[in-house]
């Protein structure tokens, strides 16, 4: 389909709407998805917006296609967190090759990687994986307005296995975010493979409820250290402070 002045949410811009989109007639209100197609004009499920023939008008109304608009679009919003993503890490590597590389707390055989990142009420939460440190991220979502966050700023922010406290930062490529620490400094991982694989853990234990129902009951953790901790560094659980809810989906994996 040619594609000629696109009015509505995406003006002219067709280009920018993903195959995934789901249309809405500005006039009658009729919505074009393309996971049904439409069965009117023989145009099979799985045919995008971009791609119906020419002639292709509302079957509600017979307008244009011109006069739909984007009613939601998530490979749009799944693009918006990739780039989001691409600038957390771009960032954290220039921090690494820049004035980290040579501090001895850094774990060399580490790299940055963002982990499990998904789309969570309106933001994006995952694990940023640093050679100095572990934390949950918290990106701006397409609606948010975090350039102005005060860094240093806690905040508690619930979720189903708990509240946990995150700081608030800014940086020139990621703009503000979230942050709530998780380890730091990396001695103890051996390897890349093994810190995703506990950031993995982490984000299944933050959806866990019953990872606080455990805590609340008083009952001990499944695995409270992990075993090439020594015992004194492992991290200490108590009930009902956020700290020691971090440590409990920590520990436990
Ligand atoms: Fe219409």
């Amino acid at each position: 389909m040619s594609a000629p002045g696109f009015e509505g949410s995406y003006l002219g811009a067709g280009a920018k709407i993903s195959a995934q989109a789901v249309m809405e007639c500005k006039i009658c209100w009729q919505v074009y998805d393309p996971a049904h197609g439409d069965e009117s004009r023989q145009i099979s499920a799985g045919t995008p917006f971009t791609a119906l023939p020419d002639d292709w008008t509302c079957p509600g109304c017979g307008a244009a296609p011109e006069q739909f608009m984007v009613l939601r679009d998530a490979g749009q919003g799944a693009s918006q967190m990739d780039s989001a993503i691409a600038r957390l890490e771009a960032d954290f590597r220039e921090i690494y090759n820049g004035k980290m590389r040579d501090v001895p707390l850094c774990n060399h055989s580490l790299h940055v990687q963002a982990v499990g990142f998904t789309d969570w009420q309106g933001h994006y939460l995952g694990v940023l994986i640093a050679p100095w440190f572990m934390n949950l991220v918290l990106l701006a979502g397409p609606d948010d307005a975090w350039s102005a966050l005060h860094s240093g700023e806690k905040e508690m922010i619930g979720f189903p296995s708990g509240n946990y406290e995150f700081i608030h930062n800014t940086r020139d490529m990621v703009g503000g975010y979230k942050a709530c620490s998780l380890f730091s400094p990396m001695s103890d991982f051996n390897s890349q493979v093994q810190a995703v694989d506990v950031a993995r853990a982490v984000m299944a234990a933050l959806f866990d409820p019953e990872a606080l129902e455990r805590l609340e009951d008083g009952a001990e953790p499944l695995t409270p250290q992990k075993p090439d901790l020594p015992r004194g560094e492992a991290p200490k659980l108590q009930k009902a402070r956020p700290l020691e809810r971090r440590a409990f989906i920590t520990g436990r994996v």
